[in-house]
C-alpha cells in the first residue's frame, strides 16, 4: 500500500508544479513531458527512499538486538569499497550493492535496509552532481533518469525484501507462539494427569482399606486374615521358623446380646477389638475378626512360649476392660477364652491345620470353664488342656 501511495501521490504534485512553471514561462511547453516525468520520478523516489528511514527510526530498537558487530562492519566496508570503486572511479560495479542490500534487510531489519538505501542514494546523487559515477559522459536529462532509475531499483528492492522478511518473521513468531501454547497445554494436561493419578492412588488405598477392614470393629477382616495366613505360612515354611495362632472367643456373648441388646453387643465387640489391637506391639502380628464374636491372631516368628504370653495378655486385656456382663456364669464382666497353637510349617501340612488346632484348643478352654487360654497338644490322641 505504501509503495502504491508513494508512486501515485507525486502525480498530483508533478502535474500542478510543471503546469504552473510552464504557464509562468520558466519551462517551454514542448519540454512539459520530460519535465513532468523528472518531477514525478524524483518525488516518488524521495518517498520510497527516505520516508521509510524516518518512519522506521523509532522501531529500530527492536532489530538492534539481532545486530552482529562483524556483520555491520562487513556491510560498511563493502558499501565503502563498492561506493568508492563505483562512484569514485566510475567502474560499473554498482550492481554489487544489491546483494549487500538484501543481506542487510534479512540480517539487520527494515530500518537499516532503508538507511542503507538512503546512504547509497545520497552517495549516488553527490557523485553525479560532481560528475562521477555511472551518470557521467551522458546528457543531464539522461544522467538524471539513470540516477533516478538506479535509486528506484534500490528503494523497491529494499521495500520488497523487507516485506518478505517481515512476513517470514511474523510466521516464525506465530509458530513460536503456537509451540509455546502447545507446551503450556501439554504441561497443563500432564499436571491434570498427575493429579488424577494421585487421586486414583488415594482411592485405591481407600478401596484396599475397605476391602481388608471389618466394617464394625475397624480391625482386619477375614479376607485380610486369609491372605496374611497364606503369605506367612509360605514364608515361615521356607525359613523353617515357628508360627503361632490364637483364636479368641467371647464367653456367653449370646447371653450378653440377650441381656443388653444387639447395639450394646456391637459396641462391646468394637471396644474389645480396639483394646486387643493396642495390646499387640509387633508390626508383623495381625489381629483380625474371624467371625461373630471370635477374633484370630497370627504371630509370625513366635514360638509356643511367646504365644502363651501374648494369649494371656489378650485374655486379661478383655477382662480388665470390665464391661459389665451380669448374665455370665463365670464372671460379672465380659471375658474371653483363647485357643493357642504353634508349629513350624512343613510341606506336608496346610495352613488350615493351624486354625483347626487352635479351634480344638479353644473348645477345650470353653469346656474347662472359659476365661482362660489353652494350648493345643499334638502328642495326645485327643487334644488336651495345657492350662496357663
Ligand atoms: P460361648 O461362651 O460358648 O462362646 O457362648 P456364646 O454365647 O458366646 O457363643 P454362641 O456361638 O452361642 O453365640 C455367639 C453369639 O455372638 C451369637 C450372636 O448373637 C453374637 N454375635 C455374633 N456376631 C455378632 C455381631 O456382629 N454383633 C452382635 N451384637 N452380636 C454378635
Ligand atoms: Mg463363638
Ligand atoms: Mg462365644
Amino acid at each position: 500500500m505504501y509503495v502504491i501511495a508513494a508512486i501515485f501521490s507525486p502525480i498530483v504534485s508533478a502535474t500542478i508544479g510543471i503546469t504552473s512553471i510552464c504557464i509562468a514561462g520558466l519551462v517551454p511547453w514542448p519540454n512539459y513531458g520530460i519535465s513532468w516525468l523528472t518531477w514525478w520520478i524524483a518525488s516518488a523516489i524521495a518517498h520510497l527512499i527516505f520516508t521509510p528511514t524516518i518512519l522506521l527510526c523509532n522501531k529500530s530498537r527492536k532489530v538492534e538486538r539481532r545486530l552482529n558487530i562483524w556483520e555491520v562492519g562487513l556491510v560498511l566496508i563493502s558499501l565503502l569499497l563498492v561506493g568508492w570503486v563505483g562512484f569514485g572511479y566510475s567502474y560499473r560495479v554498482e550492481y554489487l550493492l544489491l546483494p549487500i542490500l538484501i543481506w542487510t534487510v534479512s540480517r539487520c531489519g527494515k530500518f537499516f535496509a532503508s538507511l542503507f538505501a538512503s546512504v547509497v542514494s545520497l552517495i549516488a546523487i553527490s557523485s553525479s552532481v560532481h560528475g562521477y559515477g555511472f551518470c557521467n559522459n551522458v546528457s543531464p536529462n539522461e544522467s538524471l533518469l539513470l540516477l533516478q532509475s538506479f535509486m528506484a531499483v534500490f528503494a523497491l528492492t529494499s521495500l520488497i525484501v523487507s516485506a518478505v522478511t517481515d512476513e517470514r518473521i511474523e510466521a516464525q513468531l506465530l509458530l513460536m507462539q503456537s509451540i509455546e501454547n502447545l507446551e503450556s497445554q501439554v504441561m497443563e494436561r500432564t499436571a491434570k494427569l498427575q493429579q488424577s493419578e494421585t487421586s486414583l492412588k488415594q482411592a485405591n488405598l481407600e478401596l484396599e482399606k475397605l476391602v481388608n477392614r471389618d466394617g464394625l470393629t475397624q480391625i482386619a477382616n477375614r479376607r485380610c486374615f486369609d491372605d496374611r495366613l497364606r503369605i506367612e505360612w509360605q514364608r515361615l515354611r521356607r525359613e523353617q521358623q515357628p508360627m503361632s495362632l490364637l483364636l479368641i472367643d467371647i464367653d456367653y456373648f449370646k447371653r450378653y446380646n440377650d441381656c443388653y441388646g444387639h447395639q450394646t453387643g456391637d459396641e462391646c465387640l468394637k471396644t474389645v477389638a480396639q483394646a486387643l489391637e493396642k495390646t499387640l506391639y509387633r508390626p508383623a502380628d495381625l489381629l483380625a475378626r474371624y467371625g461373630g464374636e471370635e477374633f484370630v491372631v497370627i504371630l509370625p516368628n513366635t514360638d509356643l512360649n511367646g504365644a502363651i504370653i501374648v494369649a494371656e495378655q489378650l485374655r486379661s486385656t478383655i477382662a480388665n476392660l470390665e464391661i459389665p456382663h451380669h448374665n455370665s456364669d463365670i464372671s460379672n464382666v465380659v471375658t474371653a477364652s483363647v485357643g493357642i497353637t504353634s508349629l513350624i510349617p512343613s510341606p506336608e501340612q496346610q495352613s488350615s491345620t493351624l486354625i483347626a488346632q487352635a479351634d480344638i484348643a479353644l473348645y477345650r478352654a470353653k469346656k474347662k470353664g472359659r476365661n482362660q487360654a489353652v494350648v493345643f497338644d499334638k502328642y495326645k490322641e485327643l487334644p488336651c488342656e495345657a492350662q496357663i
